[in-house]
């Protein structure tokens, strides 16, 4: 314990990844096997203006009058979440900080509490391999089962093989060309950030394209050398 009043002493990580690198996934493992909290952006504004918290009431009066909540409400209201008890065992931020100037204005509020970021954990995709996995999804229009181009055929072809359906549909965003565009617009995004945090010696990559649990087990060892 350092003596602060919250004794918050628990890991801050970032964990940085395109859509479709599971992310999600991982952050409910760390959240399991360490009792850090996922705090992703979204959510976080959300809770905070439905509880009506003073930074919650700020950016609610900023949305109703149709702008974007800045920064600074974003980093306010990321520092009520902080400072809250279910988050002295630590934290991990997804979405949170995007640029930056927010990861310096995240820098300048851990300082302030003097806790340190533990990391920031790149999860490393192919982003071919990627758009093969996103773009080879197709779901079974009447029952819903899930199938693959590659990874899991139907056994007869074109009928389903739980309800015998034979329509398919493919999700717009799953197209090629979407998934491509979108990785590429994560990549551009998210360089600027990984070399802040180079610099800093706080960037962790790791190969996010294999087993679910070897990927668990990394990310597990950078939280144990977190806490030692
Ligand atoms: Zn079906």
């Amino acid at each position: 314990m350092d003596g602060t009043a919250t004794g918050a002493t628990g890991p801050v990580l970032i964990l940085l990844g395109p859509p479709g690198a599971g992310k999600g996934t991982q952050a409910r493992k760390l959240q399991e096997a360490f009792g850090l909290v996922q705090l992703s952006t979204g959510d976080m504004l959300r809770a905070a203006v439905a509880e009506g918290t003073e930074a919650g009431q700020a950016a609610k009066a900023v949305m109703d009058a149709g702008d974007l909540v800045s920064d600074e409400i974003v980093t306010a209201i990321l520092a009520e979440r902080l400072d809250a008890p279910d988050c002295a065992q630590g934290a991990i931020l997804d979405g949170f900080p995007r640029t930056t100037p927010q990861a310096a204005a995240l820098d300048r509020l851990l300082a302030e509490r003097g806790r340190a970021l533990a990391a920031a954990i790149s999860l490393e995709v192919d982003d071919a391999a990627m758009v093969d996995r996103i773009a080879g999804r197709f779901t079974c229009a009447g029952c819903g089962e899930g199938y693959h181009d590659s990874a899991k055929r139907p056994a007869v072809a074109d009928t389903c093989d739980r309800c015998g359906g034979t329509e398919f549909t493919r999700r717009a965003d799953d197209r090629a060309e979407t998934v491509a565009a979108r990785l590429e617009a994560y990549h551009r995004e998210t360089a600027p950030l990984a070399a802040h945090y180079d610099t800093q010696g706080k960037l962790e990559r790791i190969d996010a394209m294999g087993e679910i649990d070897r990927i668990a087990a990394e990310l597990a060892a950078i939280v144990q050398r977190a806490q030692a």
